[in-house]
């Protein structure tokens, strides 16, 4: 060991083990040769220093020859190789979860790339009436389109669909009731909850019916001077199962016209196409819902939509109208990436079958589990030679899910490519994939790991093997 320790005595003291701990001019000058930004370099070599002191100070055992030179040096090129890679990295989604809001939602086509590209390096008509030269508005690039393809009247764009129905309660029930069945009180991802929201936008919520059961009774009984809005809301991520009965749209929106109420659906995922084709339980597409009579809808972007992350708000032209002139808009307006992006994807559902297969999101929701299999067989093909004695290796049925908070309790029928490894444990391999250098995220299923082939690319197939021979050590292919 080439590391030389400065105490040689043993045991060691505290405080003959701190002494032994190198300056941090000295460790500088160790690694002057490193080609790093400075300030990463110092960085690394005082963290590296002050983990050792804090280890020593905890009474941890320590040995002189943990302070050796080359030792302390391997710790610190792992931080510095930690400091140089980028926070926010592209992984391979080895999940089957086609909307993975943790791993970034609906992935977007090369159409809307070159137009997020495009605006994003030259200026742009942004807010720029190109007719008549004044002052134009960023709705309006997406508005016409939305329209065409929802039959709305009319329509705006926000940051996301929580900050549509935010948006939209305040500017309708602000100080006013709303009310809403119990069954449909969805909280999203922890941090979305309809109680929660409603409390943000001052309106005030006015919970009809039970957790299983809502009537239109419910809803006609709580109608007071002080109600602004009859409201439904899209169950995404559960479902109530048995003795169960919730209000048709059609019923709510007759109930509000009786009472002079608009009535306002948070549809959540909101998808311009039908999904039946897919196999998956029929869902009402974003046109059904505007066609239904409803006053307001609102949906995500970066859901079944497949587009960038944005929250649609549609409606009629006189509410639609307000919630354009409501201060807050200005504070949860979409920027222009986004716009353009999302102005791609509308263009191509223009088209229907094009947008089927050109819009990722749905492309991978339609792929045939024998597509998929061919996929896995690939992977194998490349991995299983090389993998032999380290690792089983075999392509397996697998269900994928659509994610996002839509159809919680549907399986769409998939291939995997199931790894057993044999020189370590599956969970440390879930956890080597997890930190490689491209990071792969798949799933542990009955002491196997599972890689869902439907979430990832052709074209990441390469990829993926190469980072399983990182982790399995395999010298090359
Ligand atoms: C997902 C979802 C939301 C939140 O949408 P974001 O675009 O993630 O802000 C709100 N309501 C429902 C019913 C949803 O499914």
């Amino acid at each position: 060991m080439s590391g030389e320790d400065k105490t040689a005595a043993h045991p060691s003291s505290m405080h003959e083990l701190l002494r032994a701990i190198p300056k941090v001019d000295e460790f500088l000058g160790w690694v002057e040769q490193i080609k790093a930004p400075v300030r990463f370099i110092k960085a690394a070599v005082r963290e590296v220093l002050a983990a050792e002191r804090e280890i020593i100070l905890g009474g941890q055992s320590r040995r002189p020859e943990d302070l050796g030179r080359d030792v302390l040096l391997a710790k610190f090129s792992a931080r510095l190789k930690d400091k140089l890679t980028p926070n926010f990295r592209t992984v391979i989604n080895g999940t089957g979860v086609i909307i993975h809001t943790n791993l970034g939602r609906s992935l977007l086509p090369p159409e809307a790339m070159q137009g997020l590209v495009k605006v994003g390096s030259r200026y742009s008509n942004l807010e720029f009436d190109l007719t008549t030269g004044k002052r134009g508005s960023r709705y309006a690039l997406v508005e016409d389109l939305l329209c065409e393809l929802t039959g709305a009247e009319a329509g705006l764009v926000v940051n996301n669909n929580a900050a549509a129905v935010l948006l939209a309660l305040d500017t309708l029930a602000k100080g006013r009731e709303v009310i809403v069945s119990r069954g449909q009180l969805v909280e999203i991802g922890g941090s979305f909850r309809i109680p929660e929201v409603m409390e943000k936008s001052g309106a005030y919520l006015r919970e009809v019916g039970a957790t299983n059961r809502t009537h239109l009774r419910d809803y006609e009984g709580a109608i007071t001077e002080q109600t602004s809005l009859l409201l439904k809301v899209h169950t995404s991520n559960y479902r109530i199962i048995g003795f169960t009965s919730e209000v048709g749209l059609p019923e709510l929106v007759e109930l509000g016209r009786r009472h002079g109420l608009p009535v306002m659906e948070d549809l959540g995922s909101g998808s311009l196409v039908d999904l039946s084709r897919f196999g998956l339980e029929k869902e009402p597409t974003v046109p059904e819902v505007v066609k239904a009579g409803v006053d307001v809808v609102t949906c995500s972007g970066d859901k079944l939509l497949g587009g960038p992350q944005a929250g649609l708000i549609l409606g009629t032209r006189e509410i639609i109208g307000r919630i354009k002139k409501n201060p807050l808009n200005r504070a949860l307006r979409i920027d222009k990436f986004t716009l353009a992006g999302l102005e791609a994807i509308l263009r191509l559902y223009c088209d229907e079958e094009k947008a089927l297969s050109a819009i990722p999101t749905l492309a991978m929701m339609g792929m045939a589990p024998e597509v998929i299999g061919r996929r896995a067989a690939r992977l194998v093909r490349r991995i299983g030679k090389a993998l032999a004695g380290r690792c089983g290796v075999a392509v397996v049925a697998a269900a994928s899910r659509v994610g996002g908070g839509a159809m919680p309790e549907q399986d769409l029928p998939s291939r995997a490519v199931a790894l057993r490894p044999v020189i370590m444990k599956v969970t440390d391999l879930e956890k080597k994939l997890r930190e490689a250098s491209t990071p792969v995220i798949g799933r542990i299923e009955n002491e196997a790991y599972l890689l869902d082939m439907r979430t990832v690319a052709d074209d990441e197939v390469p990829a993926l093997a190469d980072v399983l021979f990182e982790v399995f050590e395999v010298a090359n292919r």
